[in-house]
C-alpha cells in the first residue's frame, strides 16, 4: 500500500514512512492511494472474531508488507491486551431501544486515544528498532493525546516525547496524568496560548526541513495516518454486534480534531454499511457551519466543559476535503494556504454538497451537555463525560425520526472530567485503582510563552544530552 499527501507533491510512502514522517513534507497529510474494500460478505466472516483478531483483518491492508503477518498479529493482541481493562476491549451499553454507547475509555489513560496510541508506540519501536537512530515525538494535546501519547510511549528507548498543552485549559487529571509521568524521555509544556496555537507551533516545526531531520521529528497528532487507521477497528467492531452489515448503522462522535469521525468515514469506504456520521461538537463550531454554509472559518476557541474538543481548525478535515475535491492536490494547497493567510475559505458546490451527502453536524453547548449528563444518570443509571454528553445530545437531536441502530462513542471515562461530571450530577466519579493515588503523585513540567524559539530551544536543549 502506497500513501499520498492531500497537497500533492510529496513523494509517496509505505506505511513505516508515513509513521515515522508524520506530516508529509509538503505541509499535506498522508491518505491511502486507494481505499481498500472488503465486500459483505467479507465483513460477514469478521463477525465472529475478537477485538485483536478483527483489528488483524481492517489494519493488515494499510500496513502491507511493513510489518509480517504474525508480528503484526502479536503486535495487536498486546496493544488490546492486559491494558484494556475490560474483555470486550470496546463494550457497548444499552441506552434505550435504538441507542448505543460505545465505551472507549477502558484504556490505561482512559480515553479512546489509547486505541491508537498504544498500538503507535509499538509501531515506532518496530520502525526504529533496525534504523539505529532515535526519533523526536512532538505533539500538541488538548488533554487526551497527551497522556495517551507518553503512556504509550515512556520508556521507549528510541524515543523521546515532548509534549505542549495549553496552559489552564486542560482538566486537572489530565494534565496529572502527563506531568506526573517522569520518565527521562518524556518532558511535558505547558504554553500560555490555546490548543491551536499549540498545534501551529507544531506544524510549522515540521515545515522547518532542516530542524526536521536534525531532530527526526515524529507526530503523534491525528496527523499521523497511523492514529486515523487503527479507529476505524471499532467502526467494524460495533456494527457487527449491532446487525451488521446487513443492518445500517449510525455513528455520533464527539469530534475535535475530525480525526475519530474520518476514521468513521474510512470505515464506510471500505464497505462497512453506515447510514449517517453526526458530527457533534461543542461551541466550538467550526464544523457545523461548514456544513450549513459551505465556508470553513476559523472563530474564537472557547474554553469549554469538554476541553479535548476546543479546537477550531480541525487538521484532518484537510483529508475529506481531498476526496471531495475528487483528490486535487493543487486545489488543497490553495485552500489550505488561504486559510492561514485570511482564516477561511470557500468549499466548491461539489464538495459543500459531498460532504453534506456523508455527514450531519450538531452543536452542543455547556449547559444542553450537563442537562443531557443528568438525564442519563436518572434516565439509564450511566454516569458519561462531558465529550460522551455531547455526542449523545447531537444524536439525539439529529436522529429523531431514524430507525436504525444509532452508537454514540463514549470518548472518554466521566472521572476524567470529574468537576464537569459532578457539577452536572452531584456525584464524583471515581478513577480506577491503577489512577487511585494520582491527585497525590509529584507534577514536572515547564511552561514557556507561544513562541517557536523558546520550544525549539528546550528541544535541541535535550538533544544536545
Ligand atoms: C480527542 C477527543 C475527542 C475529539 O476527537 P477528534 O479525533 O479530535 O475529533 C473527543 N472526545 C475526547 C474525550 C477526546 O479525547
Amino acid at each position: 500500500m502506497q500513501y499520498v499527501s492531500t497537497r500533492g507533491k510529496a513523494a509517496s510512502l509505505t506505511f513505516d514512512g508515513v509513521t515515522l514522517a508524520g506530516l508529509a513534507r509538503d505541509g499535506g497529510l498522508y491518505v491511502p492511494a486507494v481505499w481498500p474494500a472488503f465486500t459483505l460478505d467479507k465483513i460477514r466472516e469478521m463477525a465472529t472474531l475478537d477485538y485483536a483478531d478483527l483489528a488483524y483483518e481492517v489494519i493488515n491492508p494499510f500496513v502491507g508488507l511493513t510489518v509480517g503477518e504474525e508480528d503484526l498479529r502479536t503486535m495487536l493482541r498486546e496493544t488490546y491486551g492486559a491494558a484494556f481493562r475490560h474483555d470486550a476491549v470496546a463494550p457497548l451499553t444499552q441506552l434505550s431501544d435504538q441507542h448505543w454507547l460505545l465505551e472507549l475509555f477502558h484504556g490505561p489513560t482512559l480515553a479512546f486515544k489509547d486505541f491508537a496510541l498504544q498500538l503507535l508506540g509499538r509501531f515506532f519501536d518496530e520502525f526504529t528498532r533496525d534504523a539505529g537512530k532515535p526519533i523526536t515525538i512532538v505533539g500538541a494535546t488538548s488533554g487526551d493525546t497527551g497522556s495517551a501519547a507518553i503512556d504509550a510511549t515512556r520508556g521507549r528507548e528510541n524515543v523521546r516525547i515532548f509534549m505542549l498543552h495549553p496552559r489552564g485549559r486542560v482538566s486537572e487529571v489530565q494534565r496529572r496524568q502527563m506531568t506526573t509521568i517522569v520518565e527521562p524521555n518524556v518532558t511535558n509544556i505547558a504554553v500560555e496560548g490555546t490548543f491551536d496555537d499549540c498545534q501551529a507551533m507544531v506544524k510549522d516545526l515540521f515545515n522547518d526541513h532542516t530542524f526536521r531531520d536534525q531532530v527526526g521529528l515524529t507526530a503523534v497528532n491525528s496527523i499521523n495516518w497511523a492514529r486515523v487507521m487503527a479507529q476505524v477497528v471499532y467502526y467494524f467492531y460495533a456494527a457487527l454486534r449491532l446487525g451488521g452489515p446487513d443492518r445500517e448503522v449510525a455513528f455520533s462522535v464527539p469530534t475535535g480534531n475530525f480525526g475519530d469521525v474520518f476514521a468513521g468515514y474510512v470505515a464506510k469506504r471500505m464497505g462497512l454499511p453506515i447510514s449517517t456520521l453526526v458530527i457533534a461538537t461543542n461551541s466550538n463550531d467550526i464544523l457545523v457551519r461548514t456544513l450549513e454554509t459551505g465556508r470553513y472559518e476559523r472563530g474564537e476557541a472557547n474554553a469549554t466543559i469538554s476541553p479535548s474538543m476546543d479546537i477550531q481548525v480541525a487538521s484532518n478535515f484537510e483529508r475529506i476535503l481531498f476526496d471531495l475535491a475528487d483528490r486535487d492536490g493543487d486545489r488543497i494547497s490553495e485552500a489550505m494556504q488561504e486559510l492561514s493567510k485570511t482564516g477561511g475559505f470557500e468549499l466548491t458546490e461539489t464538495e459543500h454538497q459531498g460532504l453534506k451527502d456523508l455527514f450531519v453536524a450538531e452543536k452542543i453547548d455547556d449547559n444542553e451537555t450537563r442537562i443531557v449528563m443528568g438525564n442519563t444518570l436518572s434516565g439509564c443509571g450511566e454516569l458519561i463525560d462531558p465529550h460522551t454528553a455531547v455526542g449523545l445530545s447531537a444524536a439525539q437531536k439529529r436522529l429523531g425520526a431514524y430507525e436504525g441502530p444509532i452508537v454514540t462513542l463514549a470518548t472518554a471515562h466521566p472521572a476524567k472530567f470529574g468537576d464537569a461530571v459532578f457539577e452536572a450530577t452531584g456525584i464524583n466519579p471515581e478513577l480506577p485503582p491503577h489512577l487511585a493515588d494520582l491527585m497525590e503523585r509529584e507534577e514536572v513540567f515547564e511552561t514557556i510563552p507561544n513562541d517557536l524559539r523558546a520550544l525549539r530551544a528546550i528541544i535541541l536543549g535535550g538533544s544536545s544530552e
